[in-house]
């Protein structure tokens, strides 16, 4: 079965078990080429379609750094589980296909898992019929790894985990004196 995910011009295969998901989305990166990444969680937003999940370090080999925050990602199609769309699926949720060249990639940290790196891939929205919605296990938008259950519960609209909050903190006030003095 074939749709679009809401609200984006991203093209969504769904099935039944991972297993097929898979499948599917080898044999397309087989026909068409690119990278795999495996999704762990979809995030539409006011301005974007955000994927975030890991794919093979290898498959960055030839990735153009000039391109790197460009939005014109060129995409395959998201393989996703049924499960995943009531939050009944746990991770990966599926499988997204990322056509060469890797454009509009966000590249998270170094990885506990060497041979894997967390990435955010960002589509642009194009309508908005529907809210903004989360499936899967809410990542960190600056290094793109899961944020832990117990943050997200305590803090539901953390969108950043603790480890990058607090870089994040310390760099703003270190800038503090010099926006004051500036004033
Ligand atoms: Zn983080």
């Amino acid at each position: 079965m074939e749709l679009r995910f809401p609200d984006s011009d991203v093209c969504v295969h769904l099935y039944d078990l991972l297993e097929e998901a898979e499948t599917a989305a080898g044999a397309e990166v087989a026909n068409t080429g690119g990278a795999l990444q495996a999704v762990h969680f979809l995030h539409l937003c006011e301005e974007s379609l955000q994927v975030y999940g890991t794919i093979p370090i290898n498959s960055l080999a030839d990735l153009d750094q000039s391109q790197y925050s460009s939005s014109a990602q060129r995409l395959g199609k998201l393989h996703l589980v049924w499960a995943s769309l009531f939050h009944q699926q746990e991770p990966p949720l599926g499988y997204l296909v990322l056509q060469r060249p890797l454009v509009g990639l966000f590249l998270g940290e170094d990885d506990e898992d060497a041979s894997r790196t967390w990435v955010r891939v960002e589509v642009p929205r194009v309508r908005h019929s529907t809210r903004n919605l989360t499936i899967g296990v809410r990542c960190c938008m600056h290094c793109c790894r899961p944020i832990p259950l117990e943050r997200v519960r305590a803090v539901p609209d953390a969108y950043l985990c603790v480890g990058c909050k607090s870089t994040l903190e310390r760099k703003e006030n270190s800038n503090e004196p010099r926006n004051h003095n500036s004033r």
